[in-house]
């Protein structure tokens, strides 16, 4: 077969194009695809203006170029002086649209699909080595599609959502993430952490075909500017206070303790000296040598091997399933901790004193985990989806470049021509 009749086929360009000729430039390893259009084009052509099917061949636009597939290792690309043509009853003059053109210019749609599809799997810096592309061009083939697949996407039934904040940098610079928790994807990502990031959120909702009416849950962090964002803009949302930012705060607090009573205590940072990893780990999750070091460690008086305990009865309150038993483990493990550390002069578990009252004044918000049931399994992995977004964005931190690439992975988009 030759090659030109092969690359119609494979091209599926159909009746109305043909490849006229092939050239490969040895000196740039590249094959042009060069195509032209048949009679038949102005046989089922219609007028972009009119819909009039009126219309003739009026002359050709300047030559233009697509990127295409790689053929047998040889860059390609598809060289076309796209015809234009003239409407017999409105008398526009209009340029034919090329089948083969992806959303970003000069790019055909299957090499665009291969450029996403290596995106998906690697940060987007290495596509462009693969591809031979600059990664400015892999990036704006990551938006169009995107930026179209997510505007056309109905939020009608969102009702559960939750917020976390993405670090995007260090220092103070953070995204706040919406996801949807029922239908697990990522909803919408805003600049900022304080409140007004809700209202976004809440117009947003609107432009999507969804309603503030209709969200009956927000589960959230306890800092109290998503609080106040989920009350002005949500009225009809119960706040749920996530189960793993509740743990972590109170995993926090362990290692407050230990760095307050190593300070304070010759012969304690003796003890507690390479243990910081110990505290922060639950026993199932110790290494032979962590669980050696225990058991050195377990006998002696140490305030941190007690605020470590407070932790661990906290986490079983997490376990005992039904309502009443879980208000129960919560309001009694407050008392114990306010006893123990008003019993101790030190003020070593002065931390601890505080996580409990923190437990105390967001208990029901805490206690609607239980009422809302396991939903908010999805936020457990936000933060590897932060990390995994941010590899894949490496090198390019702006916020459109991060909210674009979030989409990508975890907004479950329609992109035409990719899936
Ligand atoms: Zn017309």
């Amino acid at each position: 077969m030759i090659p030109e009749k092969m690359f119609q086929q494979i091209l599926a360009l159909g009746e109305a194009w043909g490849v006229a000729r092939m050239d490969d430039q040895e000196s740039e390893s590249k094959v042009l695809i060069r195509v032209e259009e048949t009679p038949e084009l102005w046989a089922q052509a219609s007028c972009p203006h009119c819909q009039s099917q009126a219309v003739r061949g009026y002359d050709h636009a300047p030559e233009r170029r697509w990127r295409h597939l790689n053929v047998c290792q040889l860059q390609s690309e598809i060289v076309c002086a796209l015809p234009r043509g003239e409407c017999q009853d409105c008398r526009k003059v209009y340029t034919v649209r090329a089948p083969w053109e992806g959303r970003s210019r000069g790019l055909t749609q299957e090499f665009e699909a291969f450029a996403l599809t290596l995106m998906r799997e690697m940060p987007v810096k290495k596509a462009g080595e693969i591809l031979g592309e600059t990664d400015q061009k892999l990036w704006r083939t990551l938006f169009a599609p995107v930026d179209a697949a997510w505007t056309d996407l109905s939020w009608e039934n969102v009702i559960w959502v939750g917020a976390d904040e993405m670090n995007r940098k260090k220092g103070h610079n953070y995204l706040t993430v919406f996801v949807a928790l029922q239908a697990k994807r990522v909803l919408l990502a805003v600049g900022g952490k304080d409140a007004s990031v809700w209202e976004r959120f809440a117009a947003e909702l609107g432009n999507h075909n969804g309603h503030p009416r209709a969200i009956t849950m927000g589960a959230i962090d306890m800092s109290p500017a998503y609080q106040k964002g989920v009350r002005e803009n949500f009225g009809n949302a119960q706040i749920v206070f996530d189960k793993f930012q509740v743990v972590s705060q109170v995993v926090k607090a362990v290692d407050e303790v230990r760095r307050k009573e190593a300070r304070a205590d010759d012969s304690a940072r003796q003890q507690l000296e390479h243990s910081s990893w110990l505290w922060r780990k639950n026993p199932e999750t110790w290494t032979a040598k962590e669980g050696d070091r225990w058991t050195q460690l377990k006998d002696k008086p140490l305030v941190t091997g007690l605020a470590y305990a407070m932790r661990l009865e906290r986490q079983k309150a997490y376990a005992a399933t039904p309502l009443g038993q879980a208000r129960n483990r919560f309001e009694t493990w407050c008392r114990w901790v306010r006893t123990e550390a008003e019993a101790l002069i030190s003020g070593l578990l002065e931390p601890r004193r505080k996580a409990a009252e923190m437990v105390e004044r967001h208990l029901e918000g805490i206690l609607a985990h239980w009422r809302q049931g396991l939903t908010t399994a999805f936020m457990e992995g936000l933060n590897s989806l932060f990390s995994a977004t941010k590899r894949k964005a490496r090198g390019y931190r702006s916020i459109e470049d991060q909210t674009a690439m979030l989409y990508f992975v975890a907004g479950k988009l329609q992109i035409p021509y990719y899936g």
